[in-house]
């Protein structure tokens, strides 16, 4: 069971270097290995490296296409992330997934300067996902297990569009994945 699930995540991660990454120039595949490195090089625990290449699994398993925001829609692929993750990972790696769009929502209206860190197509879903955070949602944001995780995880998201940048593989990261792994 484990053996056949860190196969279908890999195979996900693989079969999605194929599609392209909201509006950037880089690959879902590459956006993950990049976010996963980063939390690799700043000295993350193996929960927050699994859980910075899992972030966006829900792209990979919905059928909404490659970039549903520019339809209007907002996926909600953090749920859809955490529940295909829940029977397997702890809240250590599930919560900074489910939270990690919440988490750009209060970096804007946390950080002044945040929204115009943002590319593109991050502009764009924040309003499908609701827009900055207000002064009581930060509050209640804050209060969350993990939340701390989450915005790690989100400047981690927001780093790894850089095209052209060479990270390890997949199989480089998944002994992490491994590890966390529950039962
Ligand atoms: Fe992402």
């Amino acid at each position: 069971m484990t053996q056949a699930l860190l196969a279908d995540i890999a195979r996900r991660l693989d079969i999605h270097g194929q599609h392209q990454y909201g509006l950037s120039d880089i690959n879902q595949s590459q956006h993950a290995l990049q976010a996963a490195w980063l939390a690799e090089q700043a000295g993350d625990p193996p929960a927050l490296i699994a859980a910075a290449l899992l972030h966006d699994i829900g792209h990979m398993v919905h059928d909404l296409g490659e970039n549903p925001a520019a339809d209007g829609v907002d996926d909600q692929h953090e749920d859809v992330g955490t529940a295909f993750l829940k029977d397997h990972f702890g809240p250590d790696v599930t919560e900074p997934v489910r939270l990690h769009v919440a988490a750009k929502r209060y970096l804007c209206g946390k950080e002044a300067d945040y929204f115009a860190k943002l590319s593109q197509d991050s502009v764009l879903s924040l309003s499908l996902q609701g827009g900055p955070m207000s002064a009581d949602e930060i509050v209640a944001f804050e209060a969350q297990p993990f939340w701390r995780e989450a915005v790690r995880l989100r400047r981690y998201d927001e780093g790894a569009k850089v095209k052209g940048l060479v990270t390890p593989d997949v199989s480089h990261f998944m002994p992490y994945v491994a590890q966390c792994m529950a039962g």
